[in-house]
């Protein structure tokens, strides 16, 4: 279920969401250049707290099932070596302001956020991936640029800005080839009648962050059926394994 995202207006608080913890600068990826230092993936449980999202067949909702796999992702990855960090860990609200302030301040190489679907004949079923469109480089954000410039401390304003630009696209072209691989990863273990495809919207939108960014829906939680199925254990696997396959695999390319 898409969360409720009003961005139009409000500049991003870079002086408090930028002020802790920040990595050096030198230490980020850049557009054609290699991280030095493990990969960090940023790993966002759709919604939480008092917004629970959509409502499944079984009682489940949305914000208990986005979490659960987010966790069990995020040991698998760990597991191989790469650095997670979780927007939430518990039942809690978050705005998606922070979760974006989260992958922004930890200089995240990619930014997942894991969700489940709902329609309202409840007869919709399958998975998909949307490709987070930075700032609206494909809508209208571009009024935008002035209220969500990435900082960038020593750096001349106007360089910032094509600096920004450079980035968001190289970041577009690998969420996308990320959503691709998801959509594949899905298909191996879900079946490929359940395949949505890739798809970007003006709904999905991240403003500040400049890394790659896709949120998979992985399948309708509220379908009579596939709501039951994504209740089960073993089908959660199979979502964990994929969801950690894509991400490995992306950040191995
Ligand atoms: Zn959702």
């Amino acid at each position: 279920m898409k969360q409720p995202t009003k961005l139009a207006t409000a500049p991003v608080a870079w002086g408090i969401a930028a002020g802790a913890a920040l990595a050096s600068p030198s230490t980020a990826s850049g557009p054609g250049g290699s991280p030095r230092r493990p990969p960090i993936v940023v790993l966002d449980p759709g919604h939480g707290g008092s917004n629970p999202g959509a409502t499944g067949a079984t009682g489940l909702h949305e914000k208990q099932l986005s979490l659960t796999l987010a966790t069990a992702v995020a040991d698998r990855l760990r597991t191989r070596g790469i650095a997670v960090e979780l927007t939430r860990t518990t039942d809690r609200t978050l705005t998606l302001r922070q979760r974006v302030a989260l992958a922004d301040r930890v200089r995240a190489d990619l930014f997942v956020s894991i969700h489940a679907n709902a329609s309202p004949t409840r007869t919709q079923r399958g998975y998909e991936t949307y490709v987070l469109t930075p700032r609206g480089i494909d809508v209208d954000g571009r009024a935008l640029r002035s209220d969500t410039t990435t900082p960038r401390p020593g750096v001349d304003p106007d360089v910032a800005l094509v600096l920004d630009d450079v980035e968001r696209g190289a970041s577009q072209w690998e969420a996308a080839d990320l959503a691709a691989r998801m959509q594949r990863a899905l298909r191996d273990r879900r079946g490929g009648d359940g395949d949505r495809g890739v798809r970007q919207d003006a709904q999905h939108v991240l403003l500040g962050a400049t890394m790659p960014a896709v949120l998979v829906e992985v399948g309708f939680i509220d379908h009579p059926i596939e709501g039951r199925q994504l209740a089960e254990p073993a089908v959660q696997a199979q979502l964990v394994d994929a969801i950690a396959e894509a991400i490995t695999d992306q950040l191995a390319d």
